[in-house]
């Protein structure tokens, strides 16, 4: 090995659900959204001054995040804008997670968590989830230098009751606490009231699931005015200008289009109950999911084995070969349309337990 090679930051990358290039294929396995974004998206980028490419974006963001702001009854102090949650998660990170001490985090979570922490070496602790793959909320109670859960979780749906979150946040005044609502729009109860009471709580959320702009990159952190502050000096000493004229464009018109918002969130929550009874019907268990997935698991046949089948039919799911977790699927709740060929698909699979062995 050449001597430059010893100091390389050696990581190890998050892996993405894959984007196949084929048509005609369901795919449920990256949580995106089956609707299209608002309209005024479309009208708003059909609509751009190409001019404004010439110079450089507002580095405060500041359309977007007054839009952010007005929308959640804050002050833009209080909003924080990035390339996605995963850039306000990762600066969050960088941010706040230094004093030595291990953060915490579930062991069945966002597999970007430990990603960035070894990357940043952030030493962490990972608490099991109960066998209900639930957060155990006592177990929060210990030195941290740092505490962070998806809620919903991912993958598992599962959503804990605010009231344990605010136990939680309670009980971790000395540090950073941070909820990550990615899919907290598809029937939860959002944490951001209690940044009024708790300033060490940061509460983000992504356009990328409930607004239907995964490949626009825009998500955001809520929190007190001090550490909205914090992460700005930390982005403006990494890279000022994260949001480009198309995003911000883009963002304000999501935000506006509350009906359009709530009309499609509504209609993502129905076919996920719908669908819910008819997977039992054939055998899956599951959390009670509040997110736009279902993690599933089959009484007799192996995720696995049905991840491949599924494939071959076209319709892409998520399977994590990790432990725990090896016999579940992750299946993104797609159209009502889409939702019945997977049921029907499934429902004829499973059906034939003898030749599905030979096969
Ligand atoms: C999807 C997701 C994110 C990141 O989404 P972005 O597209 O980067 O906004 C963050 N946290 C969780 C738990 C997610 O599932």
């Amino acid at each position: 090995m050449n001597n430059w090679e010893e100091n390389v930051r050696r990581v190890v990358p998050y892996v993405p659900g894959e984007q196949p290039k084929e048509q005609n294929i369901i795919k449920l396995n990256t949580n995106e959204n089956p609707y299209p974004p608002a309209p005024g998206v479309k009208e708003a980028l059909v609509s751009l001054n190409t001019d404004l490419f010439r110079k450089y974006p507002d580095p405060a963001a500041d359309a977007l995040v007054s839009a952010l702001a007005e929308h959640y009854h804050l002050r833009k102090e209080q909003v924080f804008v990035g390339v996605g949650s995963d850039d306000v998660l990762a600066m969050i990170f960088l941010t706040f997670f230094n004093s030595g001490k291990r953060i915490l985090f579930p062991d069945i979570t966002y597999s970007f968590y430990d990603v960035w922490a070894d990357m940043l070496r952030i030493p962490y602790e990972r608490l099991p989830l109960n066998e209900k793959f639930e957060i155990v909320k006592e177990d929060y109670v210990r030195e941290n230098g740092g505490v962070i859960f998806p809620n919903p979780n991912a993958p598992t749906g599962a959503l804990l009751p605010l009231a344990d979150v605010e136990e939680i946040v309670k009980k971790n005044q000395d540090v950073v606490m941070v909820v990550d609502e990615a899919y907290i729009d598809f029937g939860g109860v959002s944490a951001l009231p209690l940044t009024e009471k708790y300033h060490n709580l940061l509460v983000v959320q992504t356009f990328s699931k409930s607004r239907s702009m995964a490949g626009m990159r825009i998500g955001y952190a809520m929190g007190n005015e001090k550490l909205i502050q914090y992460l700005n000096d930390v982005k403006y000493s990494f890279n000022s200008y994260t949001m480009n004229q198309t995003a911000l464009a883009a963002g304000i018109e999501a935000v506006r289009d509350v009906a359009y918002f709530r009309e499609t969130t509504q209609k993502i929550i129905r076919t996920r109950e719908r669908v819910k009874p008819q997977l039992r019907e054939l055998g899956f268990s599951f959390p009670d999911s509040r997110a736009n997935f279902l993690f599933v698991t089959h009484e007799s046949c192996p995720a696995k084995e049905l991840f491949e089948a599924l494939k071959k039919e076209k319709i892409i799911v998520r399977y994590f070969a990790k432990p725990r977790i090896d016999n579940y699927l992750r299946i993104t709740i797609g159209t009502d349309e889409e939702m019945d060929t997977l049921v029907e698909f499934l429902r004829r699979y499973l059906d034939k337990p003898n030749e599905r062995k030979k096969g």
